[in-house]
């Protein structure tokens, strides 16, 4: 029977992300949830109020230091840590088998345990199995670990085989230790980054009554992606109904993709230990308070938290005692970064509970890895450089009304110079095609993908805004709902895209994981499978034939003036064959007359679009029609009126035509069904 009575409350739909309860001796325990590490039993510049302003719930106490000094003598006199350090909520105490291990020189290790020096007087201890689990009861701590013997992640298999059936063995001895107390004892899954052991570990140790399993042996030498893909493994095969402790992990961006991989409950001395260091995590990416950029500023910390720091004191402050080495600076920015992860684990716990944690977590991954959004950390370039960031052809454009777009140097073009580029990309692209109507399953479209063809990524305004439409369905229905979205860019050049995410704090829409993905991989899928965006990189007349069948098409090169090619009638003809027999919906911000010509010469049926801004119209064209021309989906064909003024048009034909030409367009353009007498 677990001491926790733990229940699982709610596991998010896509991701293995699950929000908990369990009850301790000192009270309740919400997970996800991030325990601040109080090594000496404080954490540092910290008080115990402090932290419970800060709704910290969880402590976690290193056994080792507290066995060294104060002693457990301390602890038998004062009852325990609680009342000795005046925190009267949970605590978790290790095992001290961490440290022992990490002091290679200094330990002699063996069946029965680790015999060690002390760094304190030089003394000789010895920490077994039995002898841990009787400090952490002395301790009085409400979960206590089991001793593990710790190797690198990066041991070969033999080794970390021996070292994991010893942990088995030490953890068996540390249940039968733990006897009758009340507090509640972990296992630790070892096996560093061996698949088979892993899994061994974990079916192992869930047959022994522990009250929780933690993941050890992470965190200590491995990339970032074993780390995710053992955390991954490992859930798989812990019980669902204990807690799960990623033990030592970490960053935010850590601990986001944990609790996306299931687990409930992590530490790290990093809040606390960056704090003394100057730096500062914040919702504009991370601050260092060294750097003088804050001497005069007058704003808070961060404008999106609420805690003691932020409320009272303007950066230029917290520079000035950073700078000066004055332990005030530490408390303010310790504070703030434990109330930074606070406001993380609270929202993520949130966003599980409401079923949407998927959203949120694709929209924290970038977030959470960004540095000073507002002051970058580049290196100074000369005094009078106020030039805008260039890449290759192209540069990053300041509009009248503030915001940025990406300018091509050689042509002049400005990509979206009208409206934001996310405005527009809404306005013409996403609301006209009624996607986000699209998105859902009927009996007619049932689970096929809905495919988007992206002609002229640019700084991916259209691509993302479709992207974040599509999450904002799958917030709202959950994916049982929908149908899979597949995107596919075409484009030759990522030059647009690479600058724009080089300076995302100007390009909001590319706050996001997805850009990265696409330009890292060509390739970028959303958690729950349902979004895909592929680039398929070259000409575009190049690939066309070679991608999916289209849906709807966001027709968004250049101009015909840079990109001649595309606007004529003989490459609008090849996409409309790549398009039948589908009815597939082509949406462009140009109206003019010769690509209207050039999309009814095709084969297209031809509407009026949205006005955007100061344009009066834009167009849609299908490659047919559903039923009647005066069907209610299409009520902007154009028709007698549109054909009478290209009569009288200057540019009623393409380009270069002879005489004989220009009658055969004359008669395909006055023959076209689109304009056939209604009976
Ligand atoms: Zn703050």
């Amino acid at each position: 029977m677990s001491r926790l009575s733990f229940t699982l409350e709610k596991e998010s739909p896509g991701s293995k992300a699950r929000a908990a309860r369990f009850q301790t001796a000192h009270g309740e325990v919400r997970t996800p949830v991030f325990m601040p590490v109080g090594t000496q039993a404080t954490v540092k510049n910290m008080t115990a109020e402090g932290l419970k302003a800060l709704d910290a719930q969880v402590l976690l106490a290193n056994t080792y230091h507290l066995l060294l000094r104060p002693g457990p003598e301390v602890f038998k006199k004062f009852g325990g840590i609680h009342r000795f350090m005046n925190w009267d909520r949970p605590v978790l105490t290790d095992s001290g088998g961490f440290q022992i291990f990490s002091l290679p020189e200094a330990r002699v290790m063996t069946e029965a345990g680790a015999q060690f020096r002390s760094y304190v007087d030089g003394e000789v201890h010895f920490l077994s199995p039995e002898s841990s689990i009787e400090m952490q009861r002395t301790i009085g701590s409400d979960i206590m670990m089991v001793l593990d013997q710790c190797i690198p992640s990066t041991a070969s298999h033999e080794r970390t085989e021996t070292a994991m059936h010893l942990t088995h063995r030490w953890a068996v001895r540390s249940l039968r230790a733990r006897g009758d107390s009340p507090q509640a004892l972990f296992g630790i899954v070892q096996g560093a980054c061996h698949r088979d052991l892993r899994q061994r570990s974990a079916e192992f140790l869930r047959e022994l009554p522990f009250d929780g399993l933690a993941i050890g042996g992470l965190a200590v030498g491995e990339t970032h992606e074993q780390r995710y893909a053992f955390t991954d493994l490992t859930t798989d095969h812990l019980p669902k109904y204990l807690p799960r402790y990623l033990m030592g992990v970490g960053t935010p961006i850590d601990i986001l993709e944990s609790v996306h991989r299931g687990v409930d409950m992590f530490d790290c001395i990093i809040p606390t230990q960056l704090a003394q260091r100057g730096t500062a995590f914040t919702s504009h990416g991370r601050l260092h308070f060294r750097r003088s950029v804050y001497k005069f500023s007058d704003e808070p910390l961060d404008t999106a938290c609420n805690c003691a720091t932020c409320r009272n004191h303007p950066r230029a402050y917290i520079h000035h005692l950073i700078k000066a080495d004055e332990t005030l600076g530490w408390q303010l920015l310790a504070t703030h970064n434990i109330a930074f992860y606070q406001r993380l684990m609270a929202e993520m716990r949130a966003a599980i509970l409401r079923g949407d944690f998927l959203t949120y977590y694709e929209r924290q991954r970038l977030e959470l890895v960004r540095e000073d959004g507002e002051n970058p950390p580049v290196h100074p370039a000369p005094a009078r450089a106020k030039h805008l960031p260039r890449l290759g052809d192209y540069e990053v454009q300041v509009s009248s009304k503030g915001f940025n777009s990406i300018r091509q140097i050689s042509s002049g073009e400005v990509m979206h110079s009208i409206s934001a580029p996310e405005e527009e990309a809404n306005r013409l692209y996403i609301d006209q095609s009624h996607l986000a109507a699209r998105l859902y399953r009927n009996e007619e479209s049932d689970a096929q993908p809905l495919v988007i063809w992206d002609v002229g990524l640019g700084a991916a305004s259209n691509a993302m805004a479709a992207i974040r439409c599509a999450e904002r369905e799958l917030t709202a229905a959950g994916p049982a709902a929908l149908r899979p979205l597949q995107i596919v860019s075409f484009e030759r050049d990522l030059d647009p895209l690479t600058l724009a995410a080089r300076h995302a704090s100007r390009f909001p829409h590319l706050r996001h994981g997805a850009p990265y993905g696409l330009l890292k991989e060509s390739h970028w899928n959303h958690a729950s499978g349902l979004i895909e965006w592929r680039l398929l990189r070259g000409d575009f007349l190049d690939h066309l034939e070679a991608a999916p069948a289209p849906d709807l098409i966001f027709y968004d090169p250049f101009s015909s003036k840079t990109d001649t090619a595309l606007w004529q009638t003989e490459v609008f003809a090849r996409i409309h064959r790549q398009c039948l027999p589908r009815r597939t919906e082509l949406y462009t911000y140009s109206a003019s007359t010769a690509v209207r010509v050039a999309l009814l010469l095709a084969g297209f049926f031809v509407a009026e679009g949205i006005g955007t801004g100061p344009k009066a119209t834009t167009t849609v064209a299908y490659s047919r029609l559903n039923g009647r021309r005066d069907a209610p989906d299409t009520p902007r064909l154009l028709g007698a009126t549109w054909l009478a003024r290209w009569r009288n048009s200057g540019s009623k034909y393409p380009a270069g035509l002879d005489e004989m030409q220009k009658a055969a367009v004359a008669q395909r353009i006055e023959g076209h069904p689109q304009f056939a007498p209604t009976t």
